[in-house]
This record gives C-alpha cells, structure tokens and sequence, in this order.
C-alpha cells in the first residue's frame, strides 16, 4: 500500500526548491502542491513501498499503510533516522511498542565519493557497451 502524507505535520520543507521527499523518492511520485505547502504521492498505484521518504521526512509526516500479514489495521511501522543509526517503533494494534536501533553506517554523513578513483567520462565511448565500467576495468 502506498504511502501517504500526515498533513498537519508537513511543512512543504520550509518551501525549499525540492522537498525531502521529492529528492529521495526513485519513482519521483512526491510532489508538492505549493499553494498550501503539502506534499502527496501524486501516483499512489506506482508507489513500492519502499519507505524512503518515510526515512527521510524530517517532520515524520509520511507513513506507509503495511500490508496486512506485516501490519496488521491498526497497527504501524515508523522509522526514526539518526546520522549514524536508526530506530523503527512497532506499535501493535493492542497499543503495545516495540522499538528497534541499528547502525547505518561507519562513515561520516556525506564523505563517500562514490566516483573517487575512477576515470573522467570519456563522452566518445558513450555507445559502448559497458560505458563506465570499462574504463574503470581498464586500471
Ligand atoms: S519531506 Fe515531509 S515535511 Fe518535507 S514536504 Fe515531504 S512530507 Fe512534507
Ligand atoms: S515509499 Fe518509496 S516509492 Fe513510495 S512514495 Fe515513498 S519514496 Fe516513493
């Protein structure tokens, strides 16, 4: 089921250029209506589930509806992310919590480069199979 927006919690993410939630979605389906400065799941049908922008909402304004052999009516799954770790509160539908913490990551907050290492783009080879990769193979 996909995911929705709590609206009373949403604050259009102080009316940035992008939201958070605009920015992490892979099936870019947030969006915001900028005239009251909410977002929503503009296409519901394609949404996986995936729970990004329920992570990275800084307001905790998105939540995804569980299936129900996951999350039962009533029940609901939310996710608290930290620089280094993250907590996902259980609430069963008889009212009980649970709350679990992982670690993310060992890596300060933005300090991979992913490209580090690896040649410039050689925009000639763009048609070759392999485009990145084979130059990177060739070191
Ligand atoms: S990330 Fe959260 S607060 Fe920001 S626009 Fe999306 S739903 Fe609203
Ligand atoms: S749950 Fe994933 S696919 Fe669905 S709207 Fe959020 S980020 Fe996009």
């Amino acid at each position: 089921m996909p995911s929705y927006v709590i609206t009373e919690k949403c604050d259009g993410c102080k009316a940035q250029d992008k939201t958070a939630c605009q920015y992490i979605c892979p099936n870019d389906l947030m969006t915001l209506n900028r005239d009251i400065m909410k977002a929503y799941n503009q296409e519901p049908d394609q949404c996986w589930e995936c729970y990004n922008c329920v992570k990275i909402c800084p307001q905790q304004a998105i939540e995804v509806r569980g299936y129900q052999d996951f999350n039962p009516l009533g029940g609901n799954v939310i996710p608290m992310r930290g620089t280094d770790s993250i907590m996902w509160t259980i609430k069963f539908r008889n009212g009980s919590l649970k709350r679990f913490k992982f670690p993310i990551r060992t890596t300060p907050e933005g300090s991979i480069d992913p490209y580090k290492g690896l040649p410039e783009p050689d925009y000639s080879k763009i048609k070759q199979p392999g485009y990145f990769n084979y130059e990177a193979r060739k070191q």
